[in-house]
């Protein structure tokens, strides 16, 4: 005889298709983006985690990216258009996929948008914004440490026991070259002129949910969960 479950669904029968990450630096895209990826089994693609990958390879892409990164600049639209194709071209990005970082231009959204309507495939994307106090920005900003194997401390709201050192394997923590207050002021400057547009777009679209990121990481992911249910009806999952 077959017996009942117990338990609810896994996430992972719930598929969010193309979900856009969108907030100034430090709201949390990247660590709400691996929430997601672990819950869905859906692919984080953060454009900026694939422009340090090639800076620290020295490819020609990484060699002219550094400069504008390390400024608190954006990457020429062109150039991280084309590795957010390249990336999506991808056979894993079929059943959704969570883009952290990216649009972050009004240029950018409007090649996202038409490339993303060229495929019969996928279903149209959701967006959410995460919202934090600038404050508090500042301070998950600065405060920034990261080991090597890519587990995240902040010296103000989670230092490690000792000083510098990861916690769990005693490599040297160290802190991202656009982590410091003067590229911060930069990049919040860049966001508010370029980035905060590409939110009101996605908002006048519709398919828009804003989410207050000023919660403990485990409830911002509830909260963005419970959005992307919304956004997304039993019908349009027919994928
Ligand atoms: P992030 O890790 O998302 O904070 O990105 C770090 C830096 O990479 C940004 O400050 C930009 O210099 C660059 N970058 C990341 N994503 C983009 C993008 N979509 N367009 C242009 N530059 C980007």
């Amino acid at each position: 005889m077959l017996t009942e479950p117990t338990t609810a669904p896994a996430e992972k029968d719930f598929l969010p298709g193309p979900v856009l990450l969108l907030g100034a630096p430090g709201v949390g895209k990247g660590t709400q983006a691996k929430a997601l990826m672990a819950a869905y089994g859906i692919p984080q693609i953060s454009t900026g985690d694939i422009l340090r990958a090639n800076i620290s390879k020295g490819t020609p892409l990484g060699k002219l990216a550094k400069a504008l990164v390390d400024k608190g600049k954006l990457v020429p639209d062109d150039l991280v258009n084309q590795m957010v194709a390249d990336r999506l071209s991808q056979p894993d990005t079929r059943r959704g996929f969570i883009l952290d970082g990216y649009p972050r231009t009004l240029n950018q959204a409007t090649w996202l948008d038409a490339y993303l309507a060229a495929d019969p495939y996928t279903l149209p994307v959701v967006a959410i914004s995460i919202v934090v106090e600038y404050e508090h920005l500042l301070r998950r900003i600065t405060g920034r440490r990261i080991s090597p194997s890519g587990r995240i401390y902040n010296t103000y709201s989670n230092p490690p026991a000792v000083p510098g050192i990861c916690d769990e394997d005693g490599t040297a923590l160290v802190q991202r070259p656009d982590d410091s207050e003067p590229v911060f002021v930069e990049r919040m400057k860049t966001f508010e002129s370029q980035t905060a547009p590409v939110v009101e777009h996605y908002r006048k679209q519709g398919r828009f949910e804003e989410v207050d990121g000023d919660q403990p990481v485990e409830q911002v992911t509830a909260a963005i969960e419970a959005a992307l249910r919304r956004l997304r009806t039993s019908k349009t999952l027919n994928i």
